[in-house]
């Protein structure tokens, strides 16, 4: 389980990761997708921050490695 400073709570909190697969085209037309994963702070449910991974081969299991 990450955790992370949570300025609302005004300390580290455990976060709750939540992920969304983003699929964009590219300049060829391909399709790329991309795994974005927001982090909520546990408590009092603040958007702490999010992060991006591309992503072809990994199931969204394999993103969830904590
Ligand atoms: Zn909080």
């Amino acid at each position: 389980m990450p955790s992370e400073y949570c300025p609302k709570c005004k300390t580290i909190r455990n976060l709750r990761a939540s992920i969304v697969i983003k699929k964009t085209k590219d300049k060829r037309g391909k399709i790329k997708e991309t795994a974005v994963t927001s982090y909520h702070c546990e408590e009092c449910n603040s958007f702490i921050k999010s992060e991006e991974k591309k992503t072809r081969t990994k199931s969204i299991n394999d993103l969830l490695d904590y």
